[in-house]
């Protein structure tokens, strides 16, 4: 579903914006497993530098200029902060923000959650997902990787 480049970036996120308002309702949705629209679907183009966090901040503002800032709104820009949080901690920290945790060693678990064969519909659903589309839900990241942690 993503095509690539800075057009197609800014064309997705004028959508989610202006004619979908996913800003007014984005603190309640995104959250969501299923669907094209319950957030913004930005990072893959934020990941490459098609799109800034700035010019998404910018946009999200002169949204809030037409239809009214809102708590819903608000938080766009806060997950953003996040990402730029992370980002700046990895590079100060390196790979000692894993703690004392290793990346994770190939064994047939492993290869089991990242193929999306472990048995269990809703992880693998995620993990096939992911493989497929190169993206998933905030919600259902934290799903298979917390159900990674157990196994
Ligand atoms: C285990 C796990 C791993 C993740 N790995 C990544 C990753 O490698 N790269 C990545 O960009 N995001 C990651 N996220 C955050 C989030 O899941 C994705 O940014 C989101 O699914 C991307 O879809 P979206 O653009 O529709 O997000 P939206 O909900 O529309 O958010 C807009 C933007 O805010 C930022 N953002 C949103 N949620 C978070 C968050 N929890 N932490 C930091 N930034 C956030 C992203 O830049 C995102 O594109 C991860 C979350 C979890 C729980």
């Amino acid at each position: 579903m993503y095509r690539g480049g800075e057009s197609a970036a800014h064309a997705r996120l004028n959508d989610y914006l202006w004619r979908l308002r996913g800003a007014a309702t984005y603190k309640k949705t995104r959250n969501g497993l299923l669907g094209a629209n319950f957030s913004t679907r930005v990072s893959p183009w934020l990941a490459r530098g098609c799109l800034s966090a700035r010019q998404v901040n910018d946009a999200v503002k002169a949204w809030e200029a037409e239809y009214g800032s809102s708590e819903s709104s608000y938080w766009i820009t806060f997950e953003l902060l996040w990402r730029e949080y992370f980002i700046r901690a990895a590079e100060l920290e390196g790979p000692k923000m894993f703690g004392s945790r290793q990346p994770a060693k190939p064994c047939a678990a492993f290869n089991a959650w990242r193929n999306g064969t472990t048995g269990l519909p809703f992880v693998d659903a995620a993990m096939l997902e992911l493989r497929y589309t190169g993206w998933l839900s905030n919600r259902a990241r934290q799903n298979v990787a917390s159900f990674w942690l157990t196994i």
